[in-house]
């Protein structure tokens, strides 16, 4: 078996690797390992340094590393620029803030002195979705090589190309060997990582069943986890809101990525004075969005990353339409031999339809006409996923208190759902655990060691 490398937009095979051997993994391992030694003992500024390098090298050659993205998942172009650029302000955040986030903080105790000091653990193994093939990377490792730890990743199956790219610029940038390390695993070798002595905590991005199963592992090995997984994030259109801005928002939330991202809006809750309006208008923008060949700079929406994904989105949403759901916008997976999907708005859903209960990771989007807002709000927590959460309102304090009774990691008021550098990004429920970015985010992966003096 090889891991392949395939252009989604006409099915060419770009690549092919061979996995590790027992023995590369066992260097691999055993090189981290010997790294994280010397590199824990490097300084804030030796780590600065490095990490601002990586930061000019992902700018200084954006479009190479945007390019072998989009060939490799299908991103259109302009959205893959702006990811890699997005990775060299994660590093720029984390070279400029760790040292801060990880300053020794003195407890209020009974002691001469009491504090608490912030120790990297050692090797920590990200196992990685294809969606956000370097954002979801760079996210993690920023901050863990700034807080003294050394990375080890297994990306997803159909980016190889991606995963190489992502250590080959750590390289360039002049950390050592061993600090970032790139694995070409199939997952049925994770067990055996996990169980490995030397490495000592894994984070996971990627779906419910991956995120179960690796916590499993993990739990069994007692090493901590950090899990961002799934989301059906909602999105409530109050009947005050700014319409033209909320229906612009939903669009774009729905479509970014061609759809496949864990925080697009999927579900829209929208009052009902409001919805005919509003559900106009999603459908004209979401008719505009262009397609074609992601390379392109004017491509608005790509293939999906890989076939089997818009035949698996395609049976969602026929069984949800067998079973009542109505097709307000038609598209969908209208050619078998590609794997384009074209966006789609499906309205009367219900419980037990996949539209209700799943994830539909791609353009479509999930109208609920709703009385008011409670009602939006009960929908929106019925639901086992809890990571994002939109609401569009011209009243402020409204939409806060509303806020405080969604069930998610992140709730945006009148602006659309994203992360970045600053701010804490994480979920509850069934969309997992611990945080990512800002201070929470480089505090995951550290041993918060007490140290008391008589
Ligand atoms: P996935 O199939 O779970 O894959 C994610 C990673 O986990 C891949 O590296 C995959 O390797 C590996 N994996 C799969 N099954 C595994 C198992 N049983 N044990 C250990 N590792 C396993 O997810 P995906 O299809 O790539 O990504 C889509 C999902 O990720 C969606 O549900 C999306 O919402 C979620 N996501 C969440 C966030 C967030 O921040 N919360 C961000 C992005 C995506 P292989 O490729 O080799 O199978």
């Amino acid at each position: 078996m090889k891991i392949r490398s395939i252009n989604p937009a006409d099915n060419t095979v770009l690549k092919t690797y061979d996995y590790l051997t027992d023995a590369q993994l066992e260097n691999a391992l055993a090189k981290a390992d010997s790294t994280f030694k010397n590199w824990r003992q490097t300084s804030f500024a030796e780590r600065s340094q490095l990490m601002l390098k990586c930061a000019d090298l992902l700018e200084q050659d954006s479009r190479h590393y945007a390019e072998l993205m989009t060939l490799e998942m299908g991103k259109p172009i302009k959205q893959a620029i702006g990811e890699v650029n997005k990775c060299a302000a994660v590093c720029r955040y984390y070279a400029h803030h760790a040292e801060g986030f990880l300053q020794d903080e003195i407890m209020e105790a009974e002691a001469s002195k009491c504090f608490v000091s912030y120790e990297p653990l050692g090797a920590v193994l990200a196992i990685m979705p294809w969606n956000f093939p370097y954002w979801q990377v760079f996210r993690f490792a920023a901050p863990a090589l700034m807080a003294g730890n050394v990375g080890i990743l297994k990306h997803a199956s159909n980016v190889p190309q991606c995963a190489l790219a992502i250590e080959e610029v750590f390289l360039r940038a002049g950390f050592p060997e061993g600090a970032f390390t790139t694995l070409l695993v199939p997952t049925n070798k994770i067990e055996q990582i996990i169980k490995d002595d030397r490495v000592k905590a894994v984070t996971l991005t990627g779906s419910e069943g991956a995120g179960s199963s690796v916590a499993q592992l993990a739990g069994r090995e007692i090493k901590k986890t950090v899990l961002e997984l799934g989301g059906s994030d909602p999105f409530i259109i109050l009947a005050d809101a700014d319409l033209e801005k909320a229906a612009e928002t939903a669009v774009n939330s729905r479509m970014i990525n061609t759809g496949q991202s864990c925080i697009a809006a999927k579900r829209f809750m929208v009052e009902a004075p409001i919805a005919d309006a509003f559900l106009q208008k999603m459908k004209t923008l979401m008719q505009a969005k262009k397609t074609g060949n992601p390379l392109d700079d004017d491509c608005d929406f790509g293939p999906m990353a890989r076939h089997d994904l818009a035949r698996e989105l395609q049976k969602q949403v026929d069984v949800s339409v067998a079973n009542g759901a109505t097709i307000f916008l038609d598209g969908g997976h209208q050619n078998p031999d590609t794997a384009y999907f074209y966006p789609m708005i499906l309205t009367n859903i219900k419980p037990g339809m996949p539209a209700y209960e799943d994830e539909l990771f791609g353009p479509v989007a999930l109208v609920f006409v709703v009385p008011d807002a409670q009602e939006a709000i009960r929908i929106a927590n019925d639901h086992r996923y809890g990571l994002g959460a939109t609401i569009f309102t011209q009243d402020v304090t409204k939409g806060e208190k509303l806020a405080r009774q969604i069930e998610s990691g992140n709730v945006f008021i009148n602006a659309m759902m994203q992360s970045s550098p600053g701010i804490p990004f994480g979920g509850i429920k069934k969309s997992g655990y611990g945080r990512e970015l800002s201070f929470v985010g480089i505090r995951e992966f550290v041993n918060q060691k007490t140290i008391w003096v008589g």
